[in-house]
């Protein structure tokens, strides 16, 4: 790894004063003292963590003043899941969001997107990006890259896999430079299990790679104990991220981002996008990508100040 540059930190510092010991009864008011009526809480909906948003000002106060480091998932987090990769668009105003929030705190996004792809997507400079679950890790001044001796055996798996799943319709194999998506949202439901078999057979005739699940979705990856909690924790350390002024936010909503809730437990927080949050190890929960929107520019607003 290249020795890393400083990301921009822009203004960034303490929180303002007032935040720090800000706390509200849980989806009684917002921060803004206004009723956030969307976001009432129930018995269930507790069980599985408070809402960010609606219990934002908690938030607030959970980060005791600490400088927030922004890990962000793409697909699901920031975008809404779309029937092909290159459907999740972001929205105009969420990427000024993310602009903004660049220029008070560090952010990455960490995505399951080849590195070029989700780079592309979001549209920003000046943040780190790692796409490939954070084998392929691009910012200023830093750029690592996790099994590249892996690179002949995906091949070999692309090949096999489109030779043995294009009897299936609907099926989308998608090469990434370190892992290759095979997309069954637009399979027919009893075809899908016929592609989990492909999948599988392929995987078990290649020791150096593995079969890695998600939403309507299987990867095959290097076989390496890699994944986006290692990446992030990597990243910590690299952009002398680790002491205790800062304190790791990530937000995602899947199972590949359970990895990076786990990594930073009891140094961060992890922010689980969905409707199921039932087994999560984040703390924090919000509904879907447009609660995610709403929480990053209040943080935003938040961090600035305002
Ligand atoms: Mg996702």
């Amino acid at each position: 790894m290249s020795s890393p540059s400083r990301l921009r930190l822009g203004s960034a510092g303490p929180l303002p004063a007032g935040d720090r010991t800000e706390t509200h009864p849980v989806a009684q008011a917002t921060d803004t003292g206004r009723p956030d009526t969307g976001n009432q809480e129930t018995g269930a909906d507790r069980a599985a963590g408070p809402s960010a948003l609606a219990c934002f000002g908690d938030f607030i106060a959970a980060l005791a003043g600490r400088r927030p480091a922004l890990f962000l998932d793409y697909d699901g987090t920031l975008v809404p899941l779309a029937p092909r990769p290159e459907l999740a668009v972001l929205d105009e105003a969420v990427r000024g969001t993310i602009r903004r929030l660049s220029a008070l705190c560090p952010v990455a996004v960490v995505s399951g997107r080849d590195l070029d792809d989700v780079a592309r997507m979001v549209g920003l400079e000046g943040l780190v990006y790692a796409g490939s679950h954070g084998f392929d890790i691009r910012g200023p001044g830093l750029r690592t890259q996790i099994g590249q001796e892996y690179l002949g055996e995906l091949e070999g798996a692309d090949i096999d896999l489109r030779a043995r799943l294009a009897a299936i319709p609907g099926t989308l194999v998608e090469r990434k430079r370190f892992a290759i998506a095979i997309h069954t949202r637009q399979v027919a439901p009893p075809d899908k299990p016929a592609v989990a078999a492909v999948v599988r057979s392929v995987a078990a005739e290649r020791a150096q790679l593995r079969v890695t699940g998600g939403k309507e979705i299987l990867e095959l990856r290097p076989n390496l104990p890699w994944d986006k909690g290692r990446a992030v924790l990597t990243l910590l350390d690299a952009l002398g991220l680790s002491g205790e002024g800062t304190v790791p936010l990530y937000l995602g909503d899947d199972e590949t981002d359970e990895d990076a809730f786990r990594a930073l437990s009891g140094r961060g927080f992890g922010i689980r996008v969905g409707d199921d949050t039932s087994g999560t190890a984040a703390q924090w929960r919000l509904r879907d990508p447009a609660e995610a929107a709403r929480f990053l520019d209040r943080l935003a607003g938040r961090l600035a100040g305002s």
